[in-house]
């Protein structure tokens, strides 16, 4: 029977967000009923409300979450009610020409629920990244359940969910950062700072973090940010190459997405070096005009890194392993916990720049 819990939901561009009832239906085929029990609030939420991503109101937001299987559509093996899962946008199909190729990191076709969770008026919720998770209970594809060690608490292991492994991956995955490389950071909120933890995580002996914000750059060292650079007073391009024997970086994460940002990053990598763009630029955005020849003359890799190029089912389970081992602080990331009545602060925060994250406890 269908179920009635609460929920977030953005009614319209730019309107303040509202709690509001929410149904839920039974699992069908391949689908499965999470209970949430936290979500940490990122910039794609407050970038839906804004009507940035698109049209579909209303929404339910809340994407990065962790919490408990409840129940299970017919044919769902690969997780089971009781189970402890971390959600994921990237259920891969199988099936489209990324997967057949052997990179389901791409996957073009990934899985979502088929039904449609409602208002109690009837009228349907368009998923925040196919999840929507500020809300009591989910329904989601069980592809998009990841079972982690549950010995993790669920603030923690529910940013593993969107912002923090696209930081980690944009430097592991994407940036292929190793033992001994260099890396720079350009940016340090909470995908930055994930970049520099992965990047300290992976063994890169000099790890530089670059952000406007002092209180940003502390946060950088806590993660494992051996130089910190304020491009308020520093050029950035330069004091990189300074700290790296003159060359540049083996990789530079611009977690910005702005063409200032990524000039930056280009022009402070080594030659042959990696480029990562994480920061989600907007639509208005050009890219900067750089001579061609810089383009050539300096080869490497420009990428760009989605989702952090992560499989969740190789990813997290092993994130939340080293995580519990005392490898990975990822605790460090929650700020704080709220209610689901809090998000219109905790985006007010965010904006600020006064929290890494803030994590709705259910
Ligand atoms: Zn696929
Ligand atoms: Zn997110």
């Amino acid at each position: 029977m269908a179920q009635e819990v609460r929920g977030v939901v953005a009614h319209g561009k730019g309107k303040p967000v509202s709690v509001e009832t929410v149904v839920v239906p039974d699992p069908g085929p391949g689908e499965a009923v999470v209970q949430v029990q936290a979500c940490g609030v990122c910039h794609t939420d407050l970038h839906y409300r804004e009507g940035g991503i698109n049209d579909e109101f209303p929404f339910l937001l809340g994407h990065e979450a962790a919490g408990v299987v409840e129940s299970v559509g017919e044919g769902v093996t690969d997780v089971a009610p009781g189970d402890f899962v971390i959600l994921n946008w990237r259920a891969v199909c199988g099936q489209c020409r990324a997967c057949k190729k052997g990179k389901p990191w791409y996957c073009f076709a990934t899985h979502n629920a088929t039904q449609k969770m409602t208002l109690a008026s009837g009228q349907e919720l368009s998923p925040a990244l196919g999840i929507g998770a500020f809300v009591e209970k989910t329904l989601v594809a069980s592809g998009q359940c990841t079972k982690v060690n549950p010995a993790v608490t669920p603030q923690i292991a529910g940013l593993l969910g969107c912002g923090v492994m696209a930081g980690i991956g944009a430097a592991i995955n994407t940036g292929g950062v190793g033992r001994g490389d260099s890396i720079a950071v350009i940016g340090c909120g909470g995908v930055g700072d994930a970049a520099i933890a992965g990047a300290n995580l992976a063994g890169a002996s000099t790890i530089i973090a670059v952000d406007m914000d002092d209180r940003k750059l502390e946060w950088a060292k806590g993660f494992g940010a051996t130089h910190t650079i304020n491009a308020r007073s520093t050029d950035p391009v330069e004091a990189i190459k300074e700290l790296t024997g003159g060359f540049g970086a083996d990789v530079v994460v611009d977690a910005v997405g702005r063409p200032e940002t990524w000039k930056q990053a280009f022009f402070a990598r080594d030659l042959a070096g990696t480029v990562v763009l994480v920061g989600v630029p907007t639509p208005d955005l050009m890219a900067p005009e750089i001579p061609m020849i810089e383009y050539f003359g300096r080869g490497g890799q420009l990428k760009s890194s989605w989702y952090g190029d992560c499989l969740p089912e190789r990813d997290f389970p092993m994130l939340v392993d080293l995580h519990l081992q005392g490898r990975l602080p990822l605790e460090k990331f929650v700020s704080e916990e709220i209610g689901l009545d809090d998000i219109e602060a905790a985006f007010d925060k965010m904006h600020k720049g006064d929290v890494l994250r803030s994590v709705v406890v259910l």
